[in-house]
Parts: structure tokens; C-alpha cells; sequence
């Protein structure tokens, strides 16, 4: 079953006659609904009466080096299919130092530069103005996926982005779930595309970590039902979605990645939200152990990490070396609408009170309900060794910074 917005309200009981009266909420306030009627999910905004800890870390205990952020995005790049190299800024160079500056983010890498004359555009306004402050990456061409030549194309244009200054190459869930043999129609074109091995063997030669993102929460490939602990999310984002019609399975997609990792063992991958599924660490580090090419990141999978804080800190212990903090932050007002991404300071905050605390039960996003699902987490409390290497000693190595 698919549900769309309108009818995940109804079942919500929520709509245009809907109203929520009772007190007038003040500052931190929730209102609650008069009448008798029963409660609505959508209503029910517990208050935790633990007399937890409560840490604010405002900066980190080392400077941070976020690779993961969308301060541009090509257009219609998400959708899978780019018309031409245009690229949309989400926010300003000065706007996102700000920001970083407060938070003691000495760098960021700015993921989707898009390609060509975008590229180009993306580099000029943050890397060559900034430098050392942020690292563009660029992005397939999905656009030119049906022309014949696309494979050659693809590898020149990874040639051409490296030349031009591009950090890496970033690959969103367009793969696998979004691109088609026509662009938009016909079947999905499969992750282990042979079409594609041009292009990873040019990021290989061209030394571009790749920076890829394939399927999605285990979840959105479940119906959504009251059985899915991502209802609310699935809800506000019906297009997240993936179960049913022709989309391949979430394991089949990470088999599919896996053939790519395998194929390519020059090409240096970094697997976005913790290798794509935060859910199953046991997975992951499988992963990480067979593929000594495949590297991770932690973007808006706190939520995951957070409540099995034991098994993230045994995590964090054994893949000390291999893990890069990032946010996958989108500066509002775009990034509001995902608030476990939102690029400002209090997201930066909660990712500090994770990884540097042993806090409990805390908001893993800054929302009055929490994004991703109803749950809460608890701080890792890493050790400054790790904490150092989690937030820019790896990175360093990554992007080929320091000696
Ligand atoms: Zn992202």
C-alpha cells in the first residue's frame, strides 16, 4: 500500500477541520487538545520526567571537519535526472562560515556540486574565495545516462571536475531508486551498472573519494503501516517511500554496492549515514571488513546510533580509522523541512552531546517531535583519541590536508 500525504492526515485524523485548542502554548509548551475525544498520535507530546543530565556542548573539544553538507544542488539533480548543469545555492559562503565559525567547523565538504559549468560556478564561491574552508564535490551527469557514449562521457566529465578543483564525487540515492534507462521511464538502472565502471575507475585514477549514497532506512522499504517505526517520517515524505512497484529490495541494493566495492578496489568509497544502513551495524562492519576501500560517515543517523549507544561505541572502538564525521546539512529554509539535517547551530550542538557525552534520553534532532521516528538517545562519550580522529584527523586524510 502507498499512501500519499493527504491520506496519511486522514488516517492522522488530521485535515483542514482540524483544530487543536486547549491552553495557549507558551515557550516550550506544548498545546494539548481539549474534548474527550481520544488522543491523536500526532497530539501526544510526552514529557520525559527523567531527572537526566543535561550537557550543552556549544563547541567541540577539536575542530570539526563536516564532509558531509548541501550548501548547492544541481537542479533537478534529485529527482534523478539533471536537464543541464545548472546549480542552486542554498545559502552563501559568509552565511555558512558564520555558522561554522560559532561551531568550530574548520571545514566542510559541500557535497553536490553538480557538473560542468555549475561545478565551476560552486568552486568559485566557496572553495576559491574560502580556500580551505570548503571542499565542492561534483556529480554524475544522470542527465546524459541514455546517450550511448555515457560511460566514456562519464569519465572524461570526472577528469574535467578534478581539474577544475572538485574534492570527490557524490553519488545520491538518484542510483538505484531514481534513474531510469530513459532517464525518468523504463527499468531502474541497477547500482553495479557496468555503464558506470568507467567512471569509478576515473575517480580511482583521479584520486576523488567517492561519496555515495544507495538506498535508504530499512524502513521505507516496508509498508507503511502501524508497524513502521517511520510512519511520521514516511508521512511528511510519502516520495521516501520505496516499497512495492518495481523498486529492488534493500538488501539487494547493498549486494549490488557490494559487486561495485569489489569491482573497484583502487576507488576509495565513503558510505554515507553509516554505510547506508545504521540500522544493522553488524552489517556495516562486515562491510568495513571485507571492503578495506569502503569508509563511513555519520549523517542524520544519530537517530540510529543514539539508541544502541552500546553497540555505536563498540562500533566507534573497532572503526576508529574509517569513520568521518558529517551532518548532511541543508541550510534553511530548505533544511527545516528535515530537521535531523538542518544546517545551524543547534544541530551542530547535538551531534557534539552524542558523540562527546554520556547524556541520556536527549532530542537527536531540533524538533518539537522527533524527525525520524518517536525515540530519543544517549551520548557514546568517546575518548579524545577517537573524538580526534572521528572529527578531523580522518578527514584530513581524506581530503589530503595537513603534511
Ligand atoms: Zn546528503
Amino acid at each position: 500500500m502507498q499512501m500519499d500525504r493527504r491520506s496519511w492526515l486522514a488516517a492522522l485524523g488530521a485535515g483542514a477541520a482540524s483544530t487543536v485548542a486547549g491552553r495557549a502554548a507558551g515557550a516550550g509548551e506544548a498545546a494539548c487538545p481539549s474534548g474527550d475525544g481520544p488522543l491523536r498520535l500526532q497530539d501526544f507530546r510526552p514529557r520525559s520526567m527523567l531527572h537526566a543530565k543535561e550537557t550543552r556542548v556549544p563547541t567541540p573539544r577539536f575542530p570539526v571537519i563536516d564532509v558531509h553538507t548541501h550548501f548547492t544542488f544541481a537542479r533537478g539533480g534529485r529527482g534523478g535526472a539533471a536537464p543541464d548543469d545548472a546549480i542552486a545555492f542554498n545559502t552563501t559562503a559568509k552565511d555558512a562560515l558564520a555558522v561554522m565559525d560559532r561551531k568550530g567547523v574548520r571545514a566542510a565538504v559541500n557535497l553536490t556540486g553538480g557538473f560542468g559549468r555549475g561545478l565551476q560556478q560552486a568552486i568559485d564561491a566557496f572553495d576559491r574565495a574560502h580556500p580551505g574552508r570548503f571542499h565542492t564535490c561534483t556529480e554524475p551527469t544522470w542527465g546524459a545516462f541514455a546517450d550511448p557514449r555515457y560511460s566514456q562521457l562519464q569519465a572524461d566529465a570526472v577528469e574535467g571536475a578534478a581539474r577544475a578543483g572538485a574534492k570527490g564525487l557524490k553519488v545520491l540515492k538518484a542510483l538505484g531508486l531514481y534513474l531510469r534507462e530513459r532517464g525518468r521511464e523504463g527499468p531502474l538502472v541497477q547500482v553495479d551498472d557496468r555503464r558506470f565502471d568507467p567512471m569509478w575507475e576515473a575517480c580511482a585514477a583521479h584520486r576523488l573519494p567517492v561519496y555515495i549514497h544507495v538506498s535508504d532506512p530499512e524502513a521505507f522499504f516496508l509498508p507503511i503501516d502501524c508497524t513502521n517505526e517511520r510512519y511520521d517520517e514516511l508521512g511528511h515524505h510519502p516520495d521516501w517511500s520505496f516499497h512495492g512497484k518495481d523498486f529492488p529490495s534493500h538488501r539487494e541494493i547493498m549486494e549490488a554496492r557490494d559487486r561495485v566495492l569489489a569491482r573497484h578496489p583502487k576507488t576509495l568509497f565513503v558510505g554515507l549515514h553509516v554505510g547506508h544502513d545504521a540500522e544493522n551495524l553488524p552489517f556495516v562492519s562486515e562491510s568495513l571488513d571485507r571492503f578495506p576501500n569502503l569508509t563511513v560517515e555519520l549523517g542524520a543517523r544519530i537517530g540510529e546510533l543514539g539508541r544502541q549507544p552500546r553497540a555505536s561505541r563498540k562500533f566507534f572502538e573497532a572503526y576508529q580509522d574509517r569513520i568521518f564525521f558529517g551532518t548532511d546539512a541543508v541550510p534553511p529554509p530548505e533544511g527545516e523541512t528535515t530537521p535531523q539535517q538542518v544546517f545551524k547551530d543547534e544541530l551542530y550542538e547535538i551531534y557534539y552531546r552524542f558523540l562527546e557525552t554520556e547524556d541520556e534520553y536527549f532530542d537527536y534532532a531540533p524538533a518539537p517531535v522527533p524527525p525520524q521516528g518517536r525515540w530519543r538517545i544517549y551520548g557514546i562519550g568517546l575518548p579524545d583519541g577517537i573524538l580526534k580522529k572521528v572529527y578531523y584527523e580522518n578527514a584530513e586524510r581524506l581530503l589530503g590536508l595537513g603534511a
